[in-house]
Parts: structure tokens; C-alpha cells; sequence
């Protein structure tokens, strides 16, 4: 087995080339950028559903959208009123890696735009693996799933620079202990800046359009 580690190596290495591409892209352009990562129904597409009115006058905002099939969350970014909208169809791959993206990338005038929001394939494993380009990665978590997911999935708590907290409304109908949940990720990702939201009702909102104004610059 050992020989097989060099050409995973390569290959992540060339991910990684093509994504410092796509970072200098980005910036020469004066975008600030978001790879949001989640389980399937976390809530990332509702999250950018919820955020872009918010943003509305403030930011210019291009969505591109990953997923195995379909243009579903694109249109629903578009609708929420992104003024671009780029759909990925990864064709059965589980994560969005550098290459799909510049692709995407390229179907935009990134001048035109002051956010970028990625939304990646809805996976709690590779995608924390394969680097994009994004300043920041945003990790979207909820109640439902329950809170163990730290300790299952630490490769995705231990590289995120903010971690959502979905659907909070739910806390009294589930048994999810809120301490444990934080405990498990301040042990791997210590200091992270924490948003318990709800999509839903819209509490925790402003914190999260906050941070993002903050981080593009507004
Ligand atoms: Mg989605
Ligand atoms: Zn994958």
C-alpha cells in the first residue's frame, strides 16, 4: 500500500497549485470568498437563502453552487437574489476540488461581485481535503445531526474558520448538549468563531452577516 501514498501526494499537490490560483483570481479582483462545507441538509443552501437579502445594498454577491446533479441550489441562490449564479454538476464526485472551480470561476466577471459564495457538495469527509482558492471556510452544522459530529469528523472541524450552527430552533425537540458540541470543537479547532443560527426564524443572523461584512471589507 505504501506506494500508492506519492501519487495521492501529486495529485493534492496539484489541487493545491490550481487553488493559489484561483486565490490570486479572486483577489486580483477584490472578492472576499467563502467555501461552505456541510452535511446534506445542514442548511447551506437555506443559509445562503436566509443571508443574501441581508447582504441586499451592501455586498454584490456571486453563488456558485456544487452538487452530484441538478441546478436546484443555484436557481435557489439566484432567487434569493445573487447577482450571478454558476452551477458545478460534479458528475458524482462527493466534494468540489480547484480545478471545478476555476471552471466556474471563469464563467464570471469577478470584478463585478464583492462575495463569492461556494457552496460546496454536501459531505462531511473529502471536501475538507481538497483546497479551493476561498479565504475563509465556513462549516454548517445543525441540530438534528446531532452532537457528536466533532468527534466523528474532526478533519473538517480542524480547518474551518467559522463553524454555523443550524437550526437552533430545534433545541428543545432534540437531545443535543450544546457545551459538548463546543467542547469537541474548541478541542480541535480552539478559538474558532461559533454562529448558532436558525435559518428558520432568523435568530443568530446578524452575527454571521456581521462577520461577513467585516471580512469583505464593509
Ligand atoms: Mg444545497
Ligand atoms: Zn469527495
Amino acid at each position: 500500500m505504501a506506494q500508492n501514498i506519492p501519487v495521492v501526494e501529486n495529485i493534492m499537490n496539484a489541487n493545491d497549485r490550481l487553488a493559489q490560483e484561483n486565490r490570486a483570481r479572486i483577489e486580483s479582483a477584490g472578492v472576499f470568498s467563502i467555501n461552505i462545507m456541510a452535511s446534506p441538509g445542514a442548511g447551506k443552501t437555506s443559509l445562503i437563502e436566509q443571508t443574501l437579502p441581508r447582504l441586499k445594498d451592501k455586498l454584490r454577491v456571486a453563488a456558485i453552487d456544487g452538487d452530484i446533479a441538478t441546478s436546484i441550489d443555484s436557481d435557489r441562490a439566484a432567487a434569493a437574489g445573487a447577482q450571478a449564479a454558476v452551477q458545478i454538476n460534479t458528475g458524482g464526485d462527493c466534494h468540489l476540488d480547484a480545478v471545478m472551480l476555476r471552471g466556474a470561476l471563469e464563467q464570471l466577471d469577478l470584478k463585478q461581485y464583492d462575495l463569492l459564495i461556494v457552496e460546496n457538495v454536501g459531505n462531511l469527509v473529502c471536501p475538507a481535503n481538497f483546497k479551493l482558492g476561498t479565504h475563509k471556510s465556513v462549516l454548517v452544522a445543525s441540530i438534528p445531526e446531532g452532537d457528536d459530529k466533532p468527534y466523528k469528523y474532526p478533519g473538517m472541524y480542524r480547518g474551518v474558520d467559522a463553524v454555523i450552527i443550524n437550526k437552533v430552533d430545534l433545541l428543545p425537540y432534540v437531545n443535543f448538549r450544546m457545551d459538548y458540541f463546543e467542547r469537541g470543537i474548541q478541542v480541535l479547532n480552539p478559538g474558532v468563531t461559533i454562529f448558532p443560527l436558525s435559518c428558520r426564524t432568523g435568530e443568530g443572523m446578524d452575527a454571521w452577516v456581521e462577520w461577513l461584512l467585516k471580512n469583505a471589507g464593509k
